[in-house]
């Protein structure tokens, strides 16, 4: 037989034809290799025999016990059989039932002795198991991987190739890119050991020794992939900053800004005169004043003669940023300008012309910004708002539209303290630790959908003093149609109903970009009182006049989803509240809403919701953008991500490049790993 290496393709694997290699295809496996690294998804504990007696219930566990009998046959109706038999294990006994499986009952014989997998339920006196895995016992009794299967793909038949990949493989189960030294300093086994236990662990140690390597290595990879990102960007500063005009910048706020405001520009503007170009994050809380330093360093940089862009995930927040930066730098002479998808055709030729020839010096926009036509004259700055919902790869390549232009990313605070760090490893962080004065922390009550019209009457009288509120509709599950369809019914109740005669304005995430305009400008010139809006309104919107949140259905939403619209409010001089509605009995929702009424700082809050929640959608590379993990979960595993941290900065120190013939390895490794990412950009 000829030597099998990983990157042949799968069809040189005994056992597999070009059926088969289709429906590996489908769960991403190619190469004999990635049968290597396809870990289980969850395991069988064959290893540990649970007495009959003792089965707990509704959870799966292994039986060993003997057949009293051959399965007899009971035909239901047309089509459907089944097979009963009873076994014993010495102690109790229990019955089997198989559906429609005559090839695995003829298989039972009386007298013999067989494991089974499966769920016990019935009585405690007639204990039954319906469609138990059954093997003979004499098969060893061990911890069996769940693979994730495919059509005409099952488990098993993936842990026979896995088998046979590791078997065809075995000499390069040697090549570790951990040397030993390094395996011995944090505790590691061989990725031999590794491999060969995450599939087939002998006991549940082994499995976890193994898992904890395989886990390291992955993380390890990520760090040295993200620090190696933030070297890169360590070119020399080509959008050189020389003068410092904050004081000129801050004569035209409206305000003084907070010490951490301050202090963030001031690092800002240091960066940019630096040496590199930036790479920085902010980080602060809904509320704290995020805006105003983009403000001042797209002032600073436009006016050392650069362009700013700055990048926002929705149409509402690109407006509304295009809306108040032109409000407050057009007067310094400062041309701004607005790019979203929705722009009609020749809006959006005017504005792309604008921006080559340098006529507008600051364009706020959507994803739009990162199409094909659009050019920069000369791009200084790059701004991303609540960069939580943009990837790594799109930031990179709305940098990539200048020559390493400065980067700044903004982030509201969903992701814990701790996490942020590491998940922005590539970036320099500035906290805004600090809330602009004479806020008053927003008020939040948890309320049953028949305190409805109370929570409505109490609307009325702030409006009647001159304030504006939000409704956040019901959320529908099925989809952006009936999305759509439920906000306008809901908004239509109100109208003819509730809120009869008073100023009200919907706005959802189907409607075209001038009319979402023309809605949101209406409600900042308060000529529409009450904002009924899906959560199309749920990050960035800023109108300090509006001191009340209502959610309608709050326990379908996200605590950090939650504590974003009710960032809405309490952004000026007025007391606000906001009144979540929910008729939800069960006690994990009421304990969400409840964290919420108990705390307004966004950090406590994404912790809770990590506690409460597992690690949930916002570590999904959906919300943050990393390239997708196989086996690490950032969640859990936090204590070796800071581990795998430190161990990275330690090896880039010594070798920034990952040159070193030692780490040619590992520097495969991160290329594999950001390949997907889109590594072009990344510069
Ligand atoms: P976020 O950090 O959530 O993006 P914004 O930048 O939207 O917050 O600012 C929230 C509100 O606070 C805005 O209305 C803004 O004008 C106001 N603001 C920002 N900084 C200050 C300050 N230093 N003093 C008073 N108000 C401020
Ligand atoms: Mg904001």
């Amino acid at each position: 037989m000829s030597t099998v290496t990983k990157d042949m393709p799968l069809r040189y694997l005994k056992g597999v034809g070009e059926r088969r290699a289709e429906q590996l295809a489908r769960l991403d496996l190619l190469s004999v290799g990635d049968l290597l690294h396809f870990y289980p998804r969850g395991y069988e504990d064959w290893s540990t025999i649970v007495p009959i007696q003792e089965a707990p219930y509704g959870q799966p566990c292994c039986i060993k016990a003997t057949a009293l009998g051959t399965p007899v046959e009971n035909r239901i109706r047309k089509g459907l059989s089944l097979y009963r038999f009873t076994v014993s294990d010495g102690t109790s006994t229990m019955r089997i039932t198989l559906f429609n499986n005559k090839y695995a009952a003829a298989k039972i014989k009386a007298g013999e002795s067989y494991l089974f997998f499966g769920q016990v339920g019935g009585g405690l006196t007639n204990r039954e198991m319906a469609s138990p895995m059954i093997e003979p016992s004499g098969d060893g009794q061990r911890i069996r991987p769940i693979y994730r299967q495919t059509e005409g793909l099952n488990s098993r038949m993936i842990e026979t190739l896995v088998a046979r990949a590791i078997q065809a493989l075995d000499k390069e189960l040697d090549h570790d890119p951990l040397t030993p030294e390094f395996r011995n300093r944090h505790e590691l086994c061989t990725r031999r050991f590794a491999l060969e236990n995450i599939h087939f662990p002998t006991t549940s140690n082994t499995l976890e020794i193994a898992r904890k390597r395989l886990v390291f290595e992955e993380l390890l990879i990520l760090q040295l992939g993200l620090l190696k990102l933030k070297s890169r960007s360590r070119s020399a500063n080509t959008a050189m900053i020389e003068n410092d005009l904050t004081d000129e910048f801050t004569s035209l706020l409206p305000f003084k800004l907070t010490g951490a405001q301050s202090r963030t520009l001031r690092e800002c503007i240091q960066d940019m005169r630096g040496e590199h170009p930036m790479s920085r994050l902010i980080q602060g809380d809904v509320g704290s004043g995020k805006t105003a330093v983009a403000a001042g360093a797209a002032y600073t940089a436009i006016k050392n003669g650069f362009q700013a862009a700055l990048m926002a995930p929705t149409e509402i927040l690109a407006e509304q940023h295009a809306r108040s930066l032109s409000g407050l730098l057009e007067k310094a002479g400062i041309r701004v300008a607005l790019l979203t998808g929705s722009m009609t055709a020749s809006a959006k030729r005017q504005t792309l012309e604008a921006l080559a020839s340098g006529e507008i010096h600051l364009v706020s926009g959507t994803h739009a910004l990162l199409s094909e036509g659009v050019e920069f004259n000369r791009l200084g700055l790059v701004i991303t708002d609540e960069q939580h919902r943009f990837g790594v790869a799109q930031r990179a390549r709305l940098a990539a539209k200048g020559q390493s232009p400065h980067l700044l990313v903004m982030s509201a605070t969903p992701i814990p303290r701790t996490l942020a760090l590491i998940i922005y490893g590539d970036l320099d962080v500035s906290v805004l630790d600090e809330l602009p004065p004479g806020r008053t922390p927003v008020e939040t009550y948890a309320i049953d959908s028949d305190k409805r019209e109370r929570a409505f009457n109490y609307i009325k009288k702030h409006i009647a003093q001159g304030r504006q509120a939000y409704i956040v509709c019901p959320l529908v599950e099925n989809g952006e149609e009936s999305d759509l369809a439920s906000a306008t019914e809901y908004f239509n109740k109100l109208a003819e109903g509730s809120f009869k005669g008073y100023k009200l304005g919907l706005l959802h995430g189907r409607m075209k970009s001038s009319e979402k305009e023309a809605v949101m400008g209406g409600f900042v010139r308060n000529e529409i009182s009450i904002l009924i809006s899906t959560t199309v309104i749920e990050v960035g919107v800023d109108v300090p006049n509006a001191v009340l949140m209502v959610v309608e259905n709050a326990e379908r939403f996200g605590l950090a989803q939650l504590h974003q619209l009710r960032g809405r409010v309490g952004r000026g001089q007025h007391k606000s509240t906001c009144i979540l509605i929910s008729d939800a009995r069960n006690e994990e929702a009421r304990r969400r809403l409840k964290v919420l009424c108990a705390t307004n700082d966004g950090f406590k809050i994404a912790d809770e919701d990590l506690k409460l929640r597992g690690p949930g959608d916002f570590f999904g590379s959906r919300q943050h953008g990393l390239p997708d993990l196989k086996i690490a979960n950032l969640n859990t595993d936090m204590r070796l991500l800071r581990e795998a941290q430190n161990a990275a900065r330690e090896i880039l120190a010594k070798d920034p490049a990952l040159e070193h013939k030692e780490h040619h390895p590992l520097s495969e490794e991160v290329r594999l790993l950001f390949e997907k990412v889109g590594e072009q950009g990344l510069n």
